[in-house]
């Protein structure tokens, strides 16, 4: 299996660069976001809980999450590989992963982090709240928010993969393509080595 994760705070391009990542690599797409909006849409238990923790820009309990991510490894049990987008968000998230991909006998190959300046960020976010339909894009505290749970909760998940050496930034402003040939680049990098 070929695993990768895509990091970068929210508005960075995960979402834009996933989608056409999978196509190119013929990887599954697992966004933890995803998962839980349709949750949401479901009305399932899991998604009621869920949702008022995303509302105000908190992250979602690590068991829930993680219980999410292990039944999405149950159903696709034929997967080439997994393209993790918006996970893991927490370091105990990496460690329950890094534990879940142990036991599929794979691991992590690289983590690429989009990096984008904040105002940016901000004016992304805000600029797809008002086609999204997603809440929590509209409102400019909840995106503060979701910013600062990122640099204390979420940033020490790259130290985690800068000790394993699998850590890789790239620059996330530009033009999609521009982005992704620079994604591409330090893919197929990996693979040769
Ligand atoms: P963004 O990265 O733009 O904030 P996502 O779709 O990845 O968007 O996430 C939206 C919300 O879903 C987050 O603010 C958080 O509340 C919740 N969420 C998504 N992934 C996780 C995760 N791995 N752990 C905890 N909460 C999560």
């Amino acid at each position: 299996m070929f695993n990768l994760i895509l990091f970068g705070p929210p508005g960075s391009g995960k979402g834009t660069q996933s989608d056409k990542l999978v196509d190119k690599y013929g990887l599954k797409h697992l966004s933890t976001g995803n998962l839980l909006r349709q949750e949401i849409a479901d009305k399932t238990p899991l998604g009621i809980e869920a949702k008022s923790f995303m509302d105000k820009g908190q992250l979602v309990p690590d068991e829930v999450v993680i219980g999410m991510v292990d039944s999405y490894f149950e159903q696709h049990k034929e997967a080439r590989g997994f393209l993790f987008d918006g996970f893991p968000r927490t370091v105990a998230q990496a460690i329950a992963l890094d534990k879940l991909l142990e036991l599929k006998k794979t691991n992590i190959a690289a983590v690429l982090a989009l990096e984008v300046g904040e105002e940016e960020l901000v004016k992304r976010l805000l600029n797809r709240g008002k086609t999204s339909g997603r809440s929590d894009d509209t409102n400019e505290e909840v995106i503060r928010k979701r910013f600062a749970v990122y640099s204390n909760e979420t940033t020490p998940v790259a130290e985690h993969y800068k000790k394993a050496k699998k850590f890789k930034s790239i620059r996330g402003e530009g033009t999609v393509g521009q982005i992704f040939d620079a994604i591409c680049e330090a893919i197929d990098k990996k693979i040769q080595q």
